[in-house]
């Protein structure tokens, strides 16, 4: 096949095609066009497509054969009923070459036109399929003339010189278009540790196996996270890693919200509060939602699949690790008597926000991980006789046009580094995050940051655990600041008047020096006479906490929190631990979430006098009935759960179902 003779066109068509990773379809396949060569056509095998080619042995007279109605033409036999049947007819070897074959028409011949033996290249078959499948042009010419580019395909890279290129060849040559419109191209799968997979090495991972053990929607989330188009690392462990930090929390937001659901008989299709009426994290939760919604459908028009799936594995992250967890309380609350009070019309907003989120997550997660898509559906959805058959029968979601609050997601991103900054200052100090605190303080010069957090100090103070938010311009108060010269890139500059550099910055306060280094961009110091300046990547700046101050964060967003403790914090903190192993012990129990209580404990007078103080909270929050010491020694059923080195134990018993 004379494929040198198209170069021109094969090398143009191929700029309409869309290649993802880009660069393919210039580098890899674009230098394999440009230095085509013809295609040698034929092959000596036994098994494959029949070459339909016959010759004269005697005078080398050729025919090619375009069809089945022809060929039986030729022998003078008429054309099976069905010609499709096997029984009836098989087109290959060696039926084709034993059975067909028919007198010389040369003038002067009496030879026999035999079959050439060679069979077709199998790479023509695979890039025959778009017409093939078809069975273009015999039959489908509409179907196939509607179908045709196709709008994306994809195999590994490896095809650039097999599919991609034989679909391109017969699509340039046959029909003059490119048989795809867009081609992604994935990287080939490598072991745990990225190298080749091989029997030899030993380091062949079996996919059933990873299939068994971790579900197929795990197994296409990992590749779809970790972006096809790049070799990946391929592994049970790595999968399941995967599934633990998607589908694992996906699960959990989805059997919190039924828990509750079926507590409080909540059903879909009531009354829909508007969107202005919801509750802040509410309306917060929704735009990223629809904002969600707009990304993913952008990166899915442009066969971006790794962006796509990154983007919603974020979403999960706030949905579960913020919204979920400052939403509990609206959740949990008791229901009023009269259903109209202000409690369960918050309670509701929560509901229909959070029903909304999943609804439509079950959407755009649809095309990742079809199976737990479905899972969604069924539970959200056909349990209540609503929704298409299947999730795939849906539409896929619009979000609406008229919501926007630009403020609300500023806002709320701030809260949410104000949230991380002050649990690492938690966790750099070993300080539980059950330990109230008496206050952080958030220190910003900028005075549009205050006003932009102020309505959602109440999600910092619940998040943060601490009983006052409050704001600060000047960060001296709760950290120093500690500018001492960088070695490797001072040393060098300065040799032996490294000490005297020391002493320089040494002489000033470090918080003037990180001013004039801020408001400069570089620090001015007194060397011999002569000023010498400070590059930024000249310096360390150290910081360094206040005694009873633990921080985190930058000179634009510190947190600060005032870990100084009192006996009434540490009554409150031990009244959470009290609360924690009581949950612990429900849990174990495997209780239902409305089960009410009965609590026996024995304990110290530290951790009693905690829970004299805070006795009615602490049943609130377990659902305990009674919550009473027992003093006996004996067999009493208890069992040890010592609070950071203190005595205590308990025994619950449910008192009603
Ligand atoms: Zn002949």
């Amino acid at each position: 096949m004379r494929t040198t003779a198209a170069r021109k066109r094969l090398i143009e068509k191929n700029r309409e095609v869309h290649w993802h990773p880009e660069h393919v379809g210039q580098g890899r396949f674009g230098d394999w066009l440009e230095n085509v060569v013809d295609w040698a056509l034929s092959r000596s095998r036994y098994w494959g497509t029949p070459l339909p080619v016959w010759k004269c042995g005697d005078c080398g007279e050729t025919e090619v054969i375009g069809s089945f109605e022809e060929l039986f033409r030729k022998v003078g036999r008429p054309l099976p009923d069905d010609p499709y049947d096997r029984a009836c007819f098989d087109p290959h070897r060696p039926f084709i070459d034993d059975d067909f074959q028919w007198p010389c028409a040369a003038s002067d011949c009496a030879g026999t036109m035999k079959r050439v033996e060679y069979v077709i290249d199998a790479w023509f078959d695979s890039g025959a399929m778009p017409f093939a499948q078809y069975h273009y042009p015999f039959e489908n010419r509409e179907t196939f003339r509607a179908r045709f580019p196709a709008d994306f395909i994809s195999e590994a890279v490896d095809q650039t010189r097999g599919w991609f290129y034989t679909l391109h060849v017969l699509g340039c040559l046959l029909f003059d278009s490119p048989a795809y419109r867009n081609c992604i191209v994935l990287g080939h799968v490598n072991d745990e540790n990225g190298r080749k997979m091989s029997k030899r090495l030993g380091n062949v991972v079996e996919p059933m196996e990873v299939l068994a053990e971790t579900g197929a929607d795990a197994l296409r989330w990992y590749f779809c996270v970790n972006n096809p188009e790049q070799p990946s690392r391929f592994s049970a462990r790595l999968v399941r890693e995967a599934a633990q930090t998607f589908l694992l929390p996906l699960w959990n937001a989805l059997s919190f919200f039924t828990i509750y659901a079926n507590l409080d008989g909540w059903r879909p299709g009531r009354h829909e509060i508007p969107f202005a009426e919801r509750d802040q994290l509410d309306r917060w939760i929704l735009l990223r939602l629809y904002r969600l919604v707009r990304e993913t459908t952008g990166h899915l028009r442009g066969y971006s699949t790794a962006p796509a799936a990154r983007g919603i594995e974020a979403f999960l992250e706030e949905l579960t690790n913020w919204y979920i967890r400052r939403s509990r309380d609206r959740f949990w609350a008791p229901n009023d008597e009269s259903g109209a009070g202000a409690q369960a019309s918050a309670k509701e907003s929560a509901y229909q926000t959070l029903y909304e989120v999943l609804t439509t997550l079950r959407l755009l997660i649809a095309p990742f991980v079809p199976f737990v898509a479905e899972e969604l559906h069924r539970r959200l959805l056909s349990s209540q006789g609503l929704g298409a058959v299947s999730c795939h029968l849906e539409s896929w979601p619009e979000p609406p046009a008229d919501r926007a609050d630009e403020r609300l997601e500023t806002a709320m991103a701030t809260v949410l580094q104000v949230a991380r900054n002050g649990r690492s200052a938690r966790n750099a100090n070993s300080i539980k995050i059950r330990q109230p605190l008496r206050s952080v303080t958030l220190v910003s010069a900028d005075p549009e940051l205050e006003s932009l957090v102020e309505p959602y100090v109440d999600l910092v103070s619940e998040e943060l655990n601490v009983h006052e938010v409050r704001w600060a311009a000047d960060s001296s108060e709760y950290v120093s600041f500690d500018v001492v010269p960088h070695y490797p890139k001072c040393g060098p500059r300065f040799g032996r008047a490294m000490p005297a550099v020391r002493a320089a910055l040494a002489a000033r306060d470090g918080a003037d020096l990180k001013r004039e280094l801020d408001g400069s961009g570089r620090i001015a110091i007194e060397l011999d006479g002569d000023t010498a300046y400070l590059e930024p990547n000249e310096v360390e700046v150290r910081l360094e906490e206040r005694p009873g101050i633990a921080v985190h964060g930058d000179s634009e967003l510190l947190v600060a929190l005032d870990v100084d403790l009192d006996d009434d914090l540490i009554a409150e903190g031990l009244a959470r631990e009290v609360v924690h192993r009581v949950q612990n012990r429900r849990r174990a129990a495997d209780l239902d979430y409305a089960d009410r209580i009965a609590v026996r404990y024995r304990t110290n007078e530290e951790v009693e006098r905690a829970i004299e103080a805070h006795r009615e909270w602490i049943c609130g929050e377990t659902l305990a009935v009674t919550f009473q010491a027992t003093n006996g020694d004996g067999p009493d059923g208890m069992e040890d759960a010592p609070i950071e080195g203190q005595a205590f134990a308990l025994a619950i018993e449910v008192q009603s179902r």
